[in-house]
């Protein structure tokens, strides 16, 4: 399938995981000729106890969210958070994430999880940043913790979002942001289309959570940034709006929640 011709605007990846060791070969070189087809990229941090602060490249058109993924909730409570310091000090972090609850793959006590997202939502709070979350069969403790603690900080992303569509409604009460992914794109993805239908543009993300989930057309592939197209593309489908309309609002959510120039 051909991404459609009309469009004007370059739009930017707002959650792509281009430190996942999937990019370890071409990192550089992808991140160069991405820019060909983005305006942007957010790169997410999801394991900073192994990555270091210094390895992070450094272009106007990339900014970073750090935290620990639900997977690693125990070492939030070791670490003390510490090592997030040390990324918020090289001046190109703009987000905590993704952080949340995974109680599909539940590999850690859902108590912990729980712990961990709490404490990290509170370092946002302390150093005025976003989060990025992750929420996966966990719509309903996910809710009840943001409500408790979404007005803490400047903003909450609600990541390749993953809910049915009644959550969608209570999640924009409380102005997240919901971004989707290459997996709207997939033909049994009918409760996701239908939730994307509810996002107003002002509250839409779009995203690739490179290097998974690779959209339809290029599904099994590594999923790589300018993937992101494919999304936009469905959600112009899906919303009968033009793509450059698509493109020009997330890009513009985007840029106001990261900080992105
Ligand atoms: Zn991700």
């Amino acid at each position: 399938m051909p991404i459609q011709e009309n469009i004007q605007i370059k739009p930017i990846d707002s959650h792509c995981h281009l430190f996942d060791e999937k990019f370890n070969e071409d990192r550089i070189e992808l991140i160069g000729t991405s820019f060909e087809k983005l305006d942007g990229l957010v790169i997410i941090i999801e394991e900073p106890f192994n990555i270091s602060p210094s390895s992070l490249i450094k272009h106007p058109k990339i900014r970073y969210a750090v935290g620990y993924h639900p997977y690693y909730s125990e070492k939030v409570v070791a670490e003390n958070l510490d090592t997030l310091n040390l990324f918020l000090n090289t001046g190109h972090v703009s987000g905590i994430g993704e952080i949340g609850l995974d109680y599909y793959h539940c590999k850690v006590p859902k108590d912990i999880q729980r712990k961990a997202f709490i404490q990290q939502i509170e370092f946002a709070h302390h150093h005025n940043l976003p989060i990025v979350i992750h929420c996966r069969d966990a719509e309903k403790d996910t809710y009840e913790i943001l409500r408790d603690y979404h007005k803490n900080v400047p903003s909450v992303v609600l990541h390749c979002y993953g809910g049915d569509v009644d959550m969608v409604e209570h999640f924009l009460e409380m102005n997240c942001y919901i971004s989707f992914a290459g997996n709207i794109t997939y033909p049994k993805a009918v409760e996701l289309r239908k939730s994307a239908e509810q996002v107003p543009l002002e509250f839409l993300l779009i995203e690739t959570d490179a290097p998974y989930l690779a959209p339809q057309p290029v599904r099994g592939k590594r999923c790589l940034p300018g993937y992101v197209l494919y999304t936009a593309e469905k959600i112009a489908e899906i919303k009968k709006v033009d793509i450059n309309d698509i493109i020009r609002s997330t890009n513009q959510n985007t840029r106001k929640v990261f900080s992105l120039g």
